[in-house]
């Protein structure tokens, strides 16, 4: 049976301050070497993961924004499916989300309707960015490239406003550090269901494997068959309120390390 693993990243592969993965790389590098695919399933933005990706040289396809699109690297899979996608760069791109211009315009509107005090990517230099978020100038640029999500780095939404995102197709996501925007049809869960099908159909029977830290990956951790939790820096595990996963000894990478020796065994 092909096991397979979606993984968040921020405060789960990554360290949550420092987005060091210095300390599970020798459990990726396991993984990597039995054939395992490691699937990236974040907030973060294409950019972003393929910083990541390129780093620890993980060719398997990734998710974006927080379940808002699908990166499968040109023929990785063989067999055909019936998903809508595109082709972009080295990609097939199942889209699931709204485009980022529309996100951001609401959002505007909000504010000025409001007079709320909040600022996103698109609000800042990459130098504020760099400021707010920890991450270095490049990071921050990587991170200010979207494509279907807006984070609210400074700041907050109002009650109302969460009420018109809502009917405008749109809802905010909170993250281990920051709320994020994003179309409303969109969750981790549902494209880690698209790619779990793509699996199946491509190698038959999967065993899939899910990773997280936080309330954002809830979606991701109901539809894989093992759902896992590491710890916060904190010690304690995110409340999940409509499944539960097993939680792990050890804070962010340290956890990740453990979950994937077991997956090994
Ligand atoms: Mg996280």
């Amino acid at each position: 049976m092909k096991k397979v693993v979606f993984t968040d990243l921020d405060g789960t592969l990554l360290d949550l301050k420092t987005y060091s993965f210095i300390q599970s790389i020798n459990a990726i590098e396991l993984l990597k070497s039995t054939g395992i695919p490691v699937i990236f399933c974040s907030s973060k933005t294409r950019y972003e993961q393929e910083f990541y990706r390129e780093s620890l040289e993980i060719r398997d396809p990734f998710i974006v924004e927080n379940g808002s699109a699908i990166f499968i690297p040109r023929g990785y899979f063989k067999k055909s499916h019936s998903f809508n996608s595109y082709m972009i760069d080295r990609y097939e791109v199942i889209p699931l989300g709204k485009s980022v211009d529309r996100i951001r315009r609401t959002l505007a509107e909000k504010r000025e309707k409001y007079k709320l005090k909040f600022s996103c990517y698109s609000d800042l230099e990459p130098e504020e960015v760099s400021t707010i978020t920890g991450l270095d100038l490049k990071s921050s640029r990587r991170a200010m490239t979207r494509d279907f999500s807006e984070t609210i780095l400074r700041g907050h939404l109002s009650d109302a406003c969460y009420q018109e995102l809502k009917k405008e197709g749109l809802i905010s996501i909170p993250g281990s550090k920051y709320e994020t925007v994003i179309g409303s049809s969109t969750d981790k869960g549902k494209a880690v269901e698209i790619l779990i099908s793509l699996y199946a159909n491509e190698f038959g029977r999967i065993q899939s494997y899910g990773i997280g830290d936080s309330k954002n990956d809830e979606a991701m951790l109901e539809v894989v068959d093992e759902p896992f939790l590491v710890q916060r820096p904190s010690g304690e595990w995110a409340p999940l309120e409509k499944t539960s996963a097993r939680g792990v000894i050890g804070v962010g990478p340290l956890g990740w390390n453990k979950v994937a020796k077991m997956i090994m065994k």
